[in-house]
């Protein structure tokens, strides 16, 4: 096993890190920028390196940055949390180039898999559904472009090849506006992913997202540790997510289940790892695959029993998975509430100081959160502080239970979205499972009237 990691990340995932750290007897090294000094996990890190200035690019995007403060701890491997550079294949090279192991998969599967092209036609091969559209970047020849749309049948969806976090897609509903929008999202792509290459798909009007945990070890062995639904979300952000997704049936859970593992090994997967699926009329669409540990893992989490922090960690330093298909139960139900300091009704970012925090508590309720009284929120990072996850025997139970943590939670000095989670929470399309990812978006506009 490992004798010290280095966390290349901030906030409530390196928290959440150091924590798995603790309890398998791994030393820890915190990395911050200039703003964030006073991160909880640093001040309670067994060391800790300053690398660089507030803003990201120079500090938790900086591959030397990172590599060195390894190399001055001697740390044996690096974990890289959830954003940042935890999909950046380059990185995960370096890191292994410079001796030390990269906790998530290998470079050449965290590359494939980024290019969502790519990743797709892995999966039809691994037998996997995906929705339907073009075979592989869309070709520069406008009557191509138009037949192809055609073909698949209006509306359509242009996807940037590199795209991420939600950004950059554009619906076409007439053969008018196609040719246009095309020109638009490769000008779009280029400027924000470095890649102009874009590609069509069926856009599915009322889909909900449902998305399978894998896990893998070195040896060959892959299991999958069940689905999420993640429908609630905002300019594609997932705001809520819970565990099991409300009405998908053991028989769909072990059969779409069957083929991520197929995938996995089709891959030869190691680690931790999310396939994501669009969900509509009793259909499964694979959309993308994420090559690291989610925000959301805590709901699978509360329902399986299982550390995924700690299998992360486990793999990586080499160790058969112990864990069989056949171990993994579901018990009750599991939701989680992105916490973000932000105002409620704009969204607009709210960084500042903390004057007080109250952290909600009881039975089935787990807070991961970096936040503490008088902490101060910096403004260059995601707004997001923390994540509220309640669990319960039933999805009934764990809705009451999240109901009661909100009326619990106190955070004071700056705005946070805590009344929006409220009205989720108690919204009746929410509470009957009737939601799928565009319905947040009008209950917004009509709290909005
Ligand atoms: P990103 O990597 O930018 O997050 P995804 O492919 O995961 O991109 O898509 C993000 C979100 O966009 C999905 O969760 C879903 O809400 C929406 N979306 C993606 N593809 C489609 C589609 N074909 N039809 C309808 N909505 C889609």
């Amino acid at each position: 096993m490992f004798d010290k990691i280095l966390i290349a990340n901030r906030g409530e995932i390196a928290l959440r890190i150091q924590r798995a750290c603790r309890e398998l007897g791994i030393k820890t090294v915190a990395v911050y920028s200039q703003a964030d000094r006073d991160l909880k996990h640093v001040l309670l890190a067994d060391e800790s390196v300053c690398i660089g200035p507030a803003q990201a690019t120079n500090s938790y995007l900086s591959m030397a940055a990172l590599i060195s403060a390894a190399e001055v701890t001697q740390a044996d491997a690096i974990h890289p949390g959830y954003g940042f550079l935890s999909e950046n294949a380059d990185f995960a090279e370096s890191v292994e180039r410079s001796g030390f192991v990269f906790i998530g998969p290998r470079a050449e599967t965290i590359r494939l898999m980024g290019g969502k092209t790519a990743a797709k036609a892995e999966m039809i091969a691994a037998g996997v559904p995906c929705v339907p559209g073009s075979k592989g970047e869309l070709p520069d020849d406008d009557e191509a472009c138009l037949q192809l749309a055609d073909e698949v049948g209006y509306p359509v969806l242009i996807k940037a090849v590199s795209g991420g976090g939600g950004r950059g897609m554009h619906v076409v509903h007439t053969p008018q506006e196609l040719i246009e929008s095309i020109h638009v999202a490769r000008y779009e792509a280029q400027s924000a992913f470095g890649d102009g290459a874009v590609f069509l798909e069926k856009y599915l009007e009322a889909p909900r997202h449902i998305e399978f945990q894998v896990l893998a070890d070195e040896q060959g062995n892959a299991i999958h540790l069940g689905e999420r639904d993640c429908s609630m979300q905002r300019r594609n952000q997932k705001v809520v997510e819970e565990a099991p997704a409300p009405g998908i049936t053991q028989e769909q859970r072990d059969r779409i289940g069957a083929l991520c593992i197929a995938a996995c090994e089709r891959l030869g997967y190691r680690g931790a790892g999310t396939m994501e699926f669009l969900y509509e009329d009793g259909n499964f669409y694979f959309i993308e695959m994420n090559t690291r540990i989610q925000v959301e893992h805590p709901v699978t989490e509360m329902i399986t029993g299982v550390d995924l922090i700690k299998k992360q960690i486990e793999v990586a330093a080499g160790r058969t998975l112990t864990l069989r298909q056949e171990d993994i139960e579901f018990r009750g139900h599991a939701i989680e509430c992105r916490i973000n300091a932000e105002d409620p009704r704009s969204f607009v970012p709210s960084p500042g100081a903390i004057t007080t925090y109250h952290a909600p508590g009881g039975p089935g309720v787990r807070m991961d959160s970096h936040i503490y009284s008088g902490y101060r929120v910096p403004p260059y990072y995601d707004s997001m502080i923390g994540k509220l996850v309640c669990h319960g025997e039933s999805r009934e139970i764990a809705i009451a239970r999240t109901q009661s943590a909100l009326s619990e939670l106190v955070i004071e000095g700056i705005k946070t979205n805590i009344p929006l989670h409220r009205q989720i929470l108690s919204d009746a399309g929410f509470v009957e499972a009737r939601h799928n990812i565009h319905y947040l978006q009008h209950l917004i506009e009509r709290w909005a009237e």
